[in-house]
């Protein structure tokens, strides 16, 4: 049987090392149009902050491929022809299949924005390679940089570009940094991390357009709060979605939405083709849809999806949500759901004083169901075991201390917050005899 897999990504180098396992005859090809090696997207910073070689972002020695035998190609598939089981790429070379991986990732999304079709230099993004590449080349001939987009990816293009002793005017939409994953009072404490470290932070600042020079390099940006913001570098970090525009085209699409429509053993509409990763998207119970783009999904759903192109029975379930990043130096673990939660809810918040820390459990009937650190180091098992267990918030914050990483600074006073917790569930009792 020969596998093909297109994305060399966590999720497509996971279900091929899978597959591998299991048959031993089998052939497997890779096919990537971005590098000829799987490397830790989540690691690209490090690469501009010269911390680590670009080989030091591949997880795995070279050398395994060719001693698992999985072949790599290098190019762009532009089609999909599912009734005679082939792909092409964009050299014209064709690949036969008897069964088909969709591992396509993510593309960063763009917006329309009057005069960027005329900034043909100095404009960025950070999710790719040749994003990294592009980011290299502008940084020596940069002053000020604008980035815009309050998430993950755009505070790390930040704060490479600090690093580089570029002045940075970072631009976010909303009122507070990073509101669908952090509450007001945890952005305002990455804000003021921020701002700490130099960064020129403007909350509730929406582009309107972008100004090029003469030469075509971005020279300033304008938002509709009238401001406007020069700079040689303009970095677009307002979210990824599934690569799937060029599937649309092929001569055989699979079904679409957001992403490519999966079902829960990760079957596209297709005979014998696959999906997995970021580009892939799950129907959900209640008739929505769901796109995971994290590491650690891509990873699982990778290896699932390998077991089922051999032919296991897999049921996929989102597992309890989990990610953990760094904000500078602030470090940031989070389990479960903390921003959109049910009025029901008991949020307890607590900052701990001259500190960019802080700590925030959330319960729903009576048992915890999220968790949001910002500032220490936590094992995550911890965190996703007491849900599990259908622990109170009390349990929770008495044995707490067993999931503090034993690191020798960054620890944070539990004692502190346990008073806090104390204080805080003891007005919530006054309140409700009141
Ligand atoms: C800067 C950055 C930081 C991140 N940090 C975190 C983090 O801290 N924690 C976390 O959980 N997640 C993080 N993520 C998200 C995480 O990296 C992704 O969820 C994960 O890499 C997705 O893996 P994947 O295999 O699905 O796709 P990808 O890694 O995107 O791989 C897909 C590959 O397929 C290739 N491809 C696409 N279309 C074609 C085609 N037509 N032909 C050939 N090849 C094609 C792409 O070029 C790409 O190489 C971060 C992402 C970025 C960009």
């Amino acid at each position: 049987m020969h596998y093909v897999i297109i994305g060399n990504g966590v999720a497509g180098i996971s279900a091929a090392f899978q597959i591998r396992q299991r048959e031993r005859a089998a052939r497997i090809t890779v096919v990537s149009g971005e590098s000829d090696y799987f490397f830790s997207r989540t690691a690209l910073m490090y690469a501009y902050l010269d911390r680590m070689n670009l080989r030091d972002l591949e997880p795995y020695e070279r050398t395994v491929y060719d001693r698992q035998r999985i072949e790599r190609v290098r190019g762009w598939v532009r089609d999909l022809d599912a009734g005679r089981r082939a792909i092409r790429l964009d050299d014209g070379r064709e690949i036969g299949y008897g069964r088909l991986l969709l591992a396509v990732g993510s593309v960063p999304h763009r917006l329309p924005w009057p005069g960027l079709e005329s900034a043909r230099e100095g404009v960025v993004h950070f999710v790719s390679l040749q994003d990294l590449a592009a980011c290299e080349r502008w940084t020596p001939s940069t002053r000020r940089a604008v980035v815009v987009g309050g998430g993950l990816i755009g505070v790390e293009l930040v704060e490479c570009l600090v690093h580089h002793g570029v002045e940075v005017d970072f631009l976010v939409r909303e009122s507070w940094y990073w509101p669908m994953a952090l509450a007001r009072e945890e952005g305002d404490l990455i804000a003021e991390h921020l701002r700490g470290h130099g960064v020129r932070l403007h909350l509730d600042h929406e582009v309107e357009s972008v100004v090029a020079s003469a030469g075509g390099r971005i020279a300033a940006v304008r938002t509709s709060q009238g401001r406007e913001f020069p700079c040689e570098m303009l970095g677009i970090c307002i979210g990824v979605r599934p690569a799937v525009d060029w599937l649309a085209a092929v001569r055989t699409p699979p079904a679409l939405g957001r992403g490519i429509r999966v079902d829960s053993s990760f079957r596209t509409s297709l005979p014998d083709v696959w999906a997995a990763g970021d580009c892939a998207e799950f129907p959900l119970p209640d008739g929505g849809a769901k796109v995971e783009q994290i590491w650690y999904a891509a990873k699982r759903q990778g290896e699932l999806a390998g077991r089922a192109m051999l032919g296991d029975r897999v049921a996929y379930q989102p597992p309890l949500f989990y990610n953990s990043a760094k904000f500078f130096d602030v470090e940031y673990t989070t389990v479960g759901e903390v921003t959109r939660l049910p009025g029901d809810a008991v949020s307890f918040f607590h900052r701990f004083p001259g500190r960019a820390a802080s700590l925030r459990l959330i319960e729903q009937d009576g048992r915890v169901t999220g968790f949001n650190m910002l500032g220490s180091r936590w094992d995550h098992t911890w965190f996703e075991r007491w849900i599990h267990e259908r622990r109170s918030m009390d349990e929770v914050m008495e044995h707490l201390h067993l999931a503090q990483f034993d690191v020798e600074f960054g620890r944070v006073r539990l004692d502190e917050a346990r008073a806090a917790y104390r204080a805080f569930r003891g007005a919530a009792r006054r309140q409700e005899r009141a």
